[in-house]
């Protein structure tokens, strides 16, 4: 066995991006092969922008990936800076390629890479290829350097500016951002401050421990947002993630509120300016989404959950919004990008033009019973065997079903999604129905027919 082959590389490489636990099997050397893949893959001469987030790990894996990357590109390093900013200065500096160096919102211990492209995102069998080639990779040719080495300092100041052109606050709003102690931290409380907002932050010095709470924005994390919203009789609240694609609101009364009802306050905006546009959304969203969104005249597209499919299919379309349920908010006038604090900054000027309090735009919209993500064990290696004999008993039995993401059984009056996770060995079940003794039946029916599969029926 070589030593390249004692590396499992199969175990970080996930449908969309790359992530482990450095030091284990993320290790220095992986992100150097990852880089000089990535230089082989692209061909010569391409130009590449990294950045990185707060993670401790963070600088040796960019001194390692770039080691790899200069074997054939030219690398430009843009700092630490959130995830939407990097895709940002692919498209303003009109680069080829980006590498993000970041885990999101996990654990301190994790690592990650994420890629983005000008115009079209790296897909799984992109990425395949990528680790194929790490694999192989000749460590002679590492440090024996072909491309040109830079880096760029200025990309926050011109995002910033960037922004603050798009964005009109009509009124002194007062808002609480809870940065969680990550890149968000450099650039979101400033941009608040700019648009002449008051802006209260937690959390908002960038410490790749993550002393606060995880960088990861949910009810079980946003206790102290949500109190310091309610006490300062703040407008709304908002808690990003590690690395800046995730925002998740908290109205004026400390609710956390769901991302496919935050989407549709968002697609109302966006369909009261432009009549009739396309708004991408995905499948575990509520079925409310497709009904408003058509109430106001725009044109509803599903897609699978995901950045890169929602990205893409926005491009294609040539929609001017997307979401998800896990909060990643899309907007066209970022390229395009999943970016968390131009959500925040658009979440204050729509406040700032209406008379409705946050909480009370969230009453109107229309609301059903659901059930969300209810996880049940299946093993990597079966669980979308699993999916593929579900598909086909409900295709059999004459059912309605959606399966380009897992499999959805779509009912008059409700849904049931089952769809193996990316990351962990589990098929996660998601419902929603118009009323709770549809929820019930469909939630249970579909329960049944899984249960029977992993019991190998
Ligand atoms: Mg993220």
């Amino acid at each position: 066995m070589t030593a390249s082959e004692k590396l499992n590389f199969d175990s970080i490489f996930r449908a969309y991006d790359i992530r482990g636990v450095f030091g284990e099997d993320l290790t220095e050397e992986v992100a150097a092969r990852i880089g000089a893949a990535f230089a082989t893959f692209l061909g010569e001469d391409k130009e590449v922008l990294v950045a990185r987030d707060v993670r401790l790990s963070g600088e040796k894996l960019r001194k390692a990936l770039v080691s790899g990357l200069v074997t054939g590109c030219n690398v430009t390093d843009v700092g630490i800076v959130p995830t939407p900013l990097l895709y940002f200065a692919i498209n303003h500096l009109q680069k080829d390629v980006g590498i993000m160096i970041t885990a999101s919102h996990n654990p301190p211990e994790w690592n990650g890479i994420k890629t983005f492209r000008r115009k079209r995102c790296f897909y799984g069998k992109d990425m395949e290829k990528i680790k194929q080639i790490a694999k192989k990779v000749d460590l002679e040719r590492l440090g024996k350097k072909k491309g040109r080495l830079s880096s760029y300092k200025g990309i926050i100041q011109e995002y910033m500016n960037f922004v603050v052109d798009k964005i009109e606050i009509e009124r002194r709003l007062k808002v609480v951002a809870d940065t969680a102690n990550g890149t968000c931290g450099l650039v979101a409380p400033f941009l608040f401050k700019q648009l002449g907002c008051k802006i209260l932050t937690l959390n908002q010095n960038p410490d790749g421990t993550f002393p606060a709470h995880l960088p990861e924005p949910k009810e079980e994390t946003l206790g102290e947002l949500k109190n310091k919203v309610v006490k300062n009789k703040a407008d709304f609240g908002v808690g990003y993630d590690g690395d800046g694609d995730r925002a998740v609101f908290v109205d004026e009364k400390g609710n956390v509120i769901p991302g496919d009802l935050t989407l549709l306050v968002f697609a109302k905006d966006v369909l009261q300016k432009s009549k009739g546009a396309k708004i991408v959304y995905e499948l575990s969203c509520s079925m409310a989404v497709e009904e408003y969104v058509k109430e106001l005249g725009g044109i509803p597209i599903v897609e699978r959950v995901g950045h890169t499919f929602i990205m893409d299919k926005m491009i294609e379309e040539n929609a001017l919004f997307g979401g998800e349920k896990s909060s990643h908010f899309y907007f066209s006038e970022c390229y395009g990008a999943d970016d968390a604090i131009f959500a925040s900054l658009r979440m204050a000027e729509i406040l700032s033009k209406s008379d409705e309090k946050l909480s009370e735009m969230i009453d109107s919209l229309p609301k059903y019973p659901s059930i969300y993500e209810k996880n049940f064990e299946c093993p990597d290696n079966l669980k979308f065997a699993v999916i593929e004999k579900l598909r086909d008993r409900f295709k059999d039995s004459g059912l309605e079903v959606l399966d380009i993401d897992g499999v959805k059984l779509l009912d008059k009056d409700g849904w049931v999604l089952l769809r193996p996770s990316n990351t962990e060995p589990v098929i996660r079940v998601s419902a929603e129905a118009k009323t709770e003794e549809k929820l019930k039946n469909l939630y249970e029916f579909a329960k049944k027919e899984l249960k029977h599969l992993l019991k190998g029926g």
